[in-house]
C-alpha cells in the first residue's frame, strides 16, 4: 500500500528537499495535487503550497494511472461529429481509444494554416469567415489562455489531463489544481492529437462545413456539406460551439427543442501585469510565482445581478475574436510562460433571458450580442479602420468622460485600440453595473482603478445565448433522435476542460447505444 500525504511549504522551498529529509525511506514519489495560496501575499503573508502527495517505499509500485480500453470494433453506423475543437476532438478521441473510428468535419484549417489567416485579420483587418479565433481545428480553445481548470467534478476530467499529457503537455497538467498550457503549447498538442486520430483511421475533413441537418421521420439521419455532398449515419454528434450562429438558426427551423439561456456581457480590462503583481504579491512581487491573478464578483443587492471576472489572462493578450464581418468581440489569451507586459480579464455582468433580451424570440440573446458587436464595429470604423478594438481608459470609464486626444495606453492588443465612449457600445444595465463593482473591486485589489489601465470593449460571448436540450442519459437531443448536441454551443459546456469532458461523454453514451458496453 502506497502512502498518500498532504502538506503545506513556503513558496520557495523545494518539495523533494523536504520529502527526503522527512521520508528518508521513501525510493520514489508522484505529487498528485499541489495549489497555490498567495493570499495575503500583499500584506507580507508568505504565499505557500499545499501539496498532496503518494510516496513509495521500497518493493512498492505506484498503481497506473492511465486506463486499459477494450477495442469494442467499428461501428455499423460511423458517427458523424461536426466540429473540432475540444468537444468534437475529445469525442473522436475517446472513441479511437476504444477503437472506433469516426468522420470529424471542420469547417476551418488546420491549426498551422489557421494562425496565418488570424495574423493577417489581426494585423490588416482581413477577416476570413472559415479561419479566424473561433474556427478551425482545435476551435476556439486554440487561441486561448489554455486554463485547463474546470468546476465540473467527472471522472473524465483525468482522462483529459492525462489525454492532454499524452500529446505534449507538461506533465504537472495532470496534477496541478490550475493547470495552464497557454495557446502555444495548446497548437502544438492539438496538433499531434489529430494525426493521432488520424493514424488511428478517424477521418479529419478540414476546410468542409457543414450546412444543414438531414432529417427524416423527425430524426436526424445525415449532413449536408458546404460542396452539396451528403454523408449519413445515426449518430451525429454536433459541437459547433457558440460561436456558430448559422447553426443556431437552422436548428430553430427544424424546431429541434432549445431554451434560451442566461449569459454575461461587459468589457475587457487590461493593466500592466507588474502592478497586478504589485497589487497581489506586494513585496514577493518578482519572485518565483507566476503572474499574479485575481478572482472578482459583486452582486447588486437592488437588481441582484452579478459583475465579475471571468477568464483571467496573466502575462497575456487582448484578442479581436469575431466570427463575422460586421461585429467585434474581444477575449484574451496568454502563452505559457505568461510573460507579456500586460494582465487582462473579462469584466461582465449577468444577462438575464425574458428581461434583459426578448424572450418571445427563441434566439433573442443571439441577437443582443450581435447588435452590440455591430455598434463596436462602426464605432472602430468610423473612428479608424473598422479593425482596431474600441477602448476607453478605466478613468474616463469612471469619469463618465472622454478626452478629445486620441491617446491610449500601450496595449498587448495586436488589432490595435481605438479611442471610443464603452457607454455608446454596451447597453446601460451593463455600464451601471460595471461602474459600481468596479468601486468594490478596486476596495478589494487597492489600485485596481488606475490611470493605467484600459477598458476594451466588448466582451460578448462568454457562454452560448441557448441550450439544446437532451436526454440526461443518452445525450441525445430531446426532440430528434440521432442528433447530440455537444460542448459549449449546445450550452452543456463552458470551458476548455468542460467541453472535452463532454465529448467524452458523448462518445461513452454512443458505444453504449451501439455496441451495449458500459464499462
Ligand atoms: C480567445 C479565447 C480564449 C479562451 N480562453 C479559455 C481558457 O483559457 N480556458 C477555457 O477553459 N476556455 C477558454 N475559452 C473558451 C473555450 O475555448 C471554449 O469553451 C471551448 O473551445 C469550447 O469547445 P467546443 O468544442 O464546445 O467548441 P469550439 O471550441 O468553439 O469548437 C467548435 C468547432 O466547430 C467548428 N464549426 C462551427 N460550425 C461548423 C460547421 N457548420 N461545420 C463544421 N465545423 C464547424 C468551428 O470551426 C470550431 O472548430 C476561450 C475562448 C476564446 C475565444
Amino acid at each position: 500500500m502506497t502512502k498518500k500525504i498532504q502538506f503545506t511549504l513556503d513558496y520557495n522551498i523545494d518539495v523533494e528537499d523536504h520529502l527526503e529529509k522527512n521520508y528518508p525511506e521513501m525510493t520514489d514519489y508522484r505529487i498528485l495535487n499541489q495549489a497555490l495560496d498567495a493570499r495575503g501575499a500583499n500584506r507580507g503573508k508568505v504565499p505557500r503550497y499545499t501539496y498532496n502527495i503518494e510516496i513509495l517505499l521500497a518493493g512498492e509500485q505506484f498503481e497506473a494511472v492511465q486506463e486499459k480500453f477494450v477495442n469494442v470494433g467499428p461501428f455499423t453506423n460511423i458517427p458523424i461529429i461536426i466540429g473540432a475543437g475540444p468537444g468534437g476532438l475529445f469525442c473522436a478521441l475517446r472513441l479511437a481509444d476504444f477503437g472506433v473510428n469516426s468522420i470529424v468535419i471542420e469547417r476551418g484549417d488546420r491549426a498551422h494554416s489557421r494562425m496565418l489567416h488570424i495574423a493577417k485579420f489581426w494585423r490588416y483587418g482581413v477577416f476570413d469567415a472559415e479561419n479566424n479565433v473561433c474556427y478551425g481545428e482545435g476551435g476556439a480553445g486554440l487561441f486561448s489562455d489554455g486554463k485547463l481548470i474546470t468546476r465540473i467534478k467527472s471522472p473524465f476530467v483525468q482522462y483529459v489531463m492525462n489525454r492532454f499529457v499524452d500529446f505534449g503537455a507538461p506533465k504537472e497538467t495532470a496534477y496541478i489544481s490550475n493547470p495552464h498550457l497557454g495557446s502555444n503549447k495548446i497548437r502544438g498538442l492539438i496538433n499531434k492529437m489529430t494525426d493521432f486520430l488520424r493514424e488511428r483511421g478517424t477521418v479529419v475533413r478540414y476546410n468542409t462545413r457543414v450546412d444543414r441537418l438531414i432529417i427524416e421521420n423527425g430524426e436526424v439521419i445525415g449532413v449536408e456539406l458546404n460542396n452539396g455532398e451528403k454523408l449519413y449515419s445515426k449518430y451525429i454528434v454536433l459541437a459547433t460551439g457558440h460561436s456558430a450562429k448559422e447553426i443556431y438558426v437552422h436548428l430553430d427551423d427544424l424546431k429541434v427543442e432549445m431554451k434560451q439561456k442566461d449569459f454575461a456581457v461587459g468589457v475587457r480590462i487590461e493593466h500592466p501585469r507588474e502592478l497586478i503583481d504589485q497589487i497581489q504579491y506586494g513585496d514577493f512581487k518578482g519572485q518565483d510565482l507566476g503572474a499574479a491573478r485575481y478572482r472578482l464578483s459583486y452582486e447588486d443587492s437592488f437588481s441582484k445581478k452579478g459583475t465579475y471576472s471571468f477568464c483571467m489572462c496573466p502575462g497575456g493578450y487582448v484578442l479581436s475574436s469575431g466570427t463575422e464581418t460586421n461585429g467585434i468581440v474581444v477575449n484574451g489569451m496568454s502563452n505559457y510562460a505568461r510573460n507579456s507586459r500586460w494582465s487582462n480579464a473579462a469584466l461582465v455582468v449577468s444577462v438575464k433571458a425574458g428581461i434583459d433580451f426578448e424572450s418571445s424570440k427563441l434566439l433573442g440573446g443571439l441577437n443582443f450580442q450581435h447588435k452590440i458587436e455591430e455598434k463596436a464595429f462602426e464605432a472602430s470604423k468610423q473612428n479608424a479602420s473598422g479593425k482596431e478594438l474600441p477602448a476607453q481608459t478605466l478613468l474616463e470609464f469612471m469619469e463618465n468622460k472622454i478626452s478629445s486626444n486620441n491617446t491610449l495606453n500601450k496595449t498587448s492588443a495586436p488589432s490595435g485600440l481605438v479611442k471610443t465612449s464603452i457607454r455608446e457600445i454596451l447597453p446601460t444595465f451593463v455600464t451601471k453595473h460595471l461602474e459600481n463593482a468596479l468601486l468594490k473591486f478596486d476596495e478589494s485589489l487597492k489600485g485596481f482603478i488606475s490611470d493605467k489601465a484600459v477598458l476594451i470593449a466588448p466582451e460578448t460571448r462568454t457562454s452560448s445565448p441557448v441550450t439544446i436540450l437532451r436526454d440526461k442519459v443518452s445525450l441525445e437531443s430531446t426532440s430528434h433522435h440521432g442528433l447530440f448536441p455537444c460542448g459549449e454551443g449546445a450550452g452543456h459546456a463552458g470551458g476548455i476542460t468542460s467541453a472535452a469532458v463532454d465529448g467524452v461523454k458523448i462518445a461513452m453514451s454512443l458505444i453504449k447505444k451501439e455496441k451495449g458496453f458500459d464499462p
